[in-house]
Formats: C-alpha cells, sequence, structure tokens
C-alpha cells in the first residue's frame, strides 16, 4: 500500500469507528476517497496537513424539533435537521429534503455530495443539505403549510443569504419554498436570496424546476459529441416521475432520443412509442396522481409493478432519477446485458458501490451525480445572482448558461481523467477535480 491509500484507510477506519451506523454516510466517503490516491500521491502536503479528516467532518449539524398541528387538530411532531457542510467556496448551499427515510446519516451523505457538486459548478457556493422525517404523502396544503412555517420557525435563525442558501430535494418544490419563503420574512426580514427555488413571481429563476434534468440531459449530450456521436434514436429508460425526471425527459425528446420508461415509489411504466409528456405532466404535476393513472389513459402502455431496473426492456441509456441506492449490483448487470453503455446520474447516489464497479468494468460511460446533475444547483446559484442583482434574466439565457455550466462540468472531469491516466473515468475525474477544488481552498484558510 502506498502512502495515500494507507492514509485514506486510516481515515475511513476511523470513521466507521465514531458511526457505524451512518451507513449511507459511509458509503459516500467510501465511493470517495479511493479515487482521489492518485492526486494524493502528487500531492503529500494534503496528507501532511490532513485535510480528509477535516473533509469528512460537517462544520456544524443542527438538529431541532418540529411541531405542528394535522388538520383534525391532532398534535404531531417531527425532526428537522440542517448540516451545514463546508463552507470554504462559499455559503452553505444545497436542498431540503422531505421524505419519511430521512436521517442524519442520509443528509450527511447528501450534504458531503454536495460540497463536491457544488464546487464542480464553480459558482463559489459551498455544501449544506437538510430536511425533515415529515412524510408529505397525502397531507392537505394546509397542513404541510404548518409544517413549513413550524420548520422555518427554527430554521430562520441559522441561515441567510451569505451564510446558507437551502433549496428543494425530494418532497420539496415551489409550493413548499413558498411557505417556508413567508414564514422567514416574518421572522427576519425580506431577503429574496434566502431561499432558491422560489415561485416565479416573487425572486424565482426561469428554468430552475427544470434544471437538473435538462442539465443532466446536456451532460448525456457533452459526453456523446465527445465520442462523436448524438442523443438522435438512442433508446433511454428513466427512474423516477419528479421534477428531474419530467425535464430530463422533456429535454431528451427536444433532442430526439426516445424516453421509455418513468417510475414511481410502487411500480413503472413503459411506453415502447416514448413517454407521452403532456399526459405525465398532468398526472404528476397538476393532479399529484399515481402512475397508475397513466396507464389508464394510454392502454398501449404497460403498467409494472417493482423497480424499473429489473425489467426486460432494451435500452442505450439509462438515467436514474428517483433516490440513493436504486441500483443494485444485479440490477446494473441486467440494464448492461440489455445494451445499456452510459449510465447519468439524476438522483444523488443512484448507484450503490457494486453497480458503479460494473460500470466501470464494462465500459459503461458513467456521469456520477455529482457531475451529471449540478445543474439543479448551478441554476439555484444563477437564482442567486439574479436576487443579488434584482434582475431576472430570460428563459434563453439561463438555458444558455446552463448549457454551457454543464459542458464545463463534463469537461473537467474528462481532462481531469486523462491527466491522471485514467481515460473515460468520469468518477475519478469528478472526483479528483472537486476534491483539488474544495481542499486547496481548505489548505490557504488554514485550520478552521
Ligand atoms: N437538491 C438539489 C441537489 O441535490 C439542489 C440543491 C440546490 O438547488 O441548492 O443538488
Amino acid at each position: 500500500m502506498t502512502d495515500a491509500q494507507k492514509y485514506i484507510t486510516a481515515v475511513q477506519e476511523k470513521l466507521a469507528q465514531k458511526g457505524a451506523w451512518e451507513q449511507e454516510f459511509l458509503q459516500a466517503v467510501q465511493e470517495f476517497l479511493p479515487t482521489i490516491v492518485p492526486f494524493l500521491e502528487e500531492h503529500p502536503e494534503y496528507i501532511e496537513k490532513d485535510i480528509v479528516s477535516l473533509l469528512v467532518e460537517p462544520e456544524r449539524i443542527i438538529q431541532f424539533r418540529v411541531p405542528w398541528q394535522d388538520d383534525e387538530g391532532k398534535r404531531q411532531v417531527n425532526r428537522g435537521y440542517r448540516v451545514q457542510f463546508n463552507s470554504a467556496l462559499g455559503p452553505y448551499k444545497g436542498g431540503l429534503r422531505l421524505h419519511p427515510s430521512v436521517n442524519l446519516s442520509i443528509l450527511k451523505f447528501l450534504g458531503f455530495e454536495q460540497v463536491f457538486k457544488n464546487s464542480l459548478t464553480d459558482l463559489g457556493i459551498g455544501g449544506g443539505k437538510g430536511g425533515s422525517d415529515f412524510d408529505p404523502k397525502g397531507k392537505s396544503d394546509d397542513e404541510i403549510m404548518r409544517f413549513c412555517q413550524s420548520f422555518m420557525t427554527e430554521l430562520a435563525r441559522h441561515i441567510g443569504p451569505s451564510l446558507d442558501v437551502p433549496a428543494g430535494d425530494i418532497g420539496v418544490g415551489g409550493r413548499e419554498i413558498g411557505f417556508l419563503f413567508g414564514m422567514y420574512k416574518r421572522l427576519q426580514q425580506y431577503d429574496a436570496g434566502v431561499l432558491t427555488g422560489k415561485p416565479l413571481n416573487f425572486g424565482g429563476s426561469l428554468i430552475r424546476t427544470e434544471a437538473t434534468g435538462y442539465g443532466l440531459v446536456y451532460f448525456v449530450k457533452h459526453l456523446l459529441a465527445d465520442q462523436g456521436t448524438t442523443l438522435k434514436g438512442k433508446k433511454v429508460i428513466l427512474s423516477g416521475s419528479g421534477n428531474v425526471s419530467i425535464y430530463a425527459i422533456e429535454k431528451l425528446i427536444e433532442l430526439g432520443a426516445i424516453p421509455l420508461t418513468c417510475s414511481d415509489s410502487n411500480g413503472c411504466i413503459y411506453d415502447p412509442a416514448g413517454i407521452d409528456l403532456a399526459l405525465l405532466k398532468e398526472i404528476k404535476e397538476v393532479k399529484r396522481e399515481r402512475l397508475t393513472s397513466y396507464q389508464a389513459a394510454r392502454p398501449e402502455a404497460q403498467y409494472m409493478e417493482g423497480s424499473v431496473w429489473d425489467q426486460d426492456i432494451a435500452a442505450d441509456i439509462a438515467l436514474p432519477c428517483a433516490t440513493q441506492n436504486e441500483i443494485n449490483g444485479t440490477q446494473a448487470q441486467n440494464f448492461i446485458n440489455h445494451g445499456v453503455k452510459l449510465v447519468a446520474e439524476g438522483a444523488n447516489m443512484p448507484s450503490s458501490n457494486e453497480a458503479i464497479a460494473l460500470y466501470l468494468a464494462n465500459d459503461v460511460y458513467y456521469g456520477p451525480a455529482k457531475a451529471a446533475n449540478a445543474g439543479g444547483v448551478a441554476v439555484s446559484a444563477l437564482e442567486m445572482s439574479q436576487n443579488a442583482q434584482r434582475l431576472s434574466w430570460s428563459r434563453e439565457e439561463v438555458d444558455h448558461r446552463l448549457d454551457d455550466i454543464m459542458e464545463n462540468i463534463f469537461l473537467t472531469c474528462r481532462n481531469t481523467a486523462e491527466r491522471y491516466g485514467l481515460k473515460n473515468n468520469y468518477v475519478a475525474g469528478a472526483n479528483i477535480a472537486s476534491f483539488e477544488k474544495v481542499a486547496h481552498a481548505m489548505l490557504l484558510q488554514g485550520l478552521v
């Protein structure tokens, strides 16, 4: 073992001893650290200063109770969190997730990923994440509002436009951001820059809702262009039916690809003629219904229970856009056997480490989440710029900037991988390039 390998193994072991139950966080660290060994070997100063031990420790974690009353007048309580992971490059930035699975391990993994993702955008943002184990499913608008108001009553004192700027994630969209914003301004003062993903009529940015999905497809477009091909006619299997999946489908159709699938937590749709986007939007965005309604309206499509990754569908590209660990090794092998040559991640950590190893072993082009889905947070940073300027940019301007940012991120991954003799290994490229950006800033700021 080289010095660098010994060093990262020791850091990982120490971390596992401190919190063996933090499975998702340990998984994210385990995916990341081995890939930066080639960089550490060239730069022993980062080992001497023990920067990696600092990097795996959040700067601050805030945990609080969130009491609220349901529509029957019954008292409820949930756990709220904000993990302020790293501010070496700018104010903490990252979403809030509302989902019953939320715990500190999940928020630490998301915060850790966010730090590096955000650095790849080159827009001067640190990384954080927050949320609650509150389950928005089946709740009325008023219940959502009361929960958001209570959540912000505590969170407001910890955030600010130059300190920490939350946004959406699973379970948090424009409606929730609106309620959170309304409460923030009552408690502090009006400042549009304190949250991103706002509705358009009070400081939101055009394209923010679409940004993660569009950005994901732009990343794939630039990767394919680098290989001398395009999206035209490519068959794409996707998971999820939230804003990432919906707007990835929209951009795929625009660029001539054929999106075949989407999914929710119960099952998936396979539409051999290509997903009907208008129908999908109506079901998910207007009616907020389950995907069984899609099949009811379009009998030629198939609805199948279970994961989309277990199905027998031939495709060229896979875009997981649902949630963490949705693809295990068996499922990765299944779609590789069905022809998939490119995987790009719209969700955060959707592939298990076993699945990632299979992509690399089978020469599948792999765009990891922190690069491929950075378009969402990038447009959040553009929203912060517009709020600071008190201007709003046109759709075309934001979309054009997003495409440029995704091209730069792709080129950073590609060139960094090549520079370390790891051609086409975009995960190593993304990890090394982002580590270098964050760790260098930390080195210059001293032991803080
Ligand atoms: N939750 C999104 C992500 O995973 C976006 C965060 C943001 O816009 O701040 O990157």
